[in-house]
């Protein structure tokens, strides 16, 4: 996981993280949550919120994963989400934690 500044557009920062995931070795045309060499998503922009669009920000599935919410915490507790009251720290800890810790889960992320 990582956090940096960004001033460009949104949709800038999905080609940068396609670009990288081509790059990787990863090609278009796998089956929606086939297993892929890389994946990598956007989590949130700021206080960016849009959603039914290209990208949905911040990730509708981030607070419901914690192997999302547990490195997130790690870098980022006090974080609360555009349209949130929680903190991440807070989402991780009412998790009920039946997920193992890390992402070795396959699924709909
Ligand atoms: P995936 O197969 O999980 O890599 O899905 C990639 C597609 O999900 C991208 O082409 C985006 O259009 C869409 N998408 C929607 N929201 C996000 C997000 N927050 N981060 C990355 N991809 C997103």
């Amino acid at each position: 996981m990582v956090e940096f500044p960004w001033d460009r557009s949104p949709h800038d920062l999905l080609d940068l993280t396609q670009a990288i995931e081509f790059h990787l070795g990863r090609r278009a045309g796998a089956e929606r949550n086939a297993p892929r060499v890389i994946d990598l998503d956007i989590l949130y922009l700021g206080e960016l919120t849009e959603r039914g669009g290209i990208l949905d920000l911040p990730h509708p599935r981030l607070t419901s994963r914690r192997f999302v919410l547990q490195p997130l915490t790690d870098i980022r507790p006090e974080l609360v989400l555009p349209g949130d009251t929680a903190t991440i720290a807070e989402h991780l800890a009412h998790f009920d934690g039946d997920e193992p810790e890390l992402s070795l889960v396959q699924g709909s992320w």
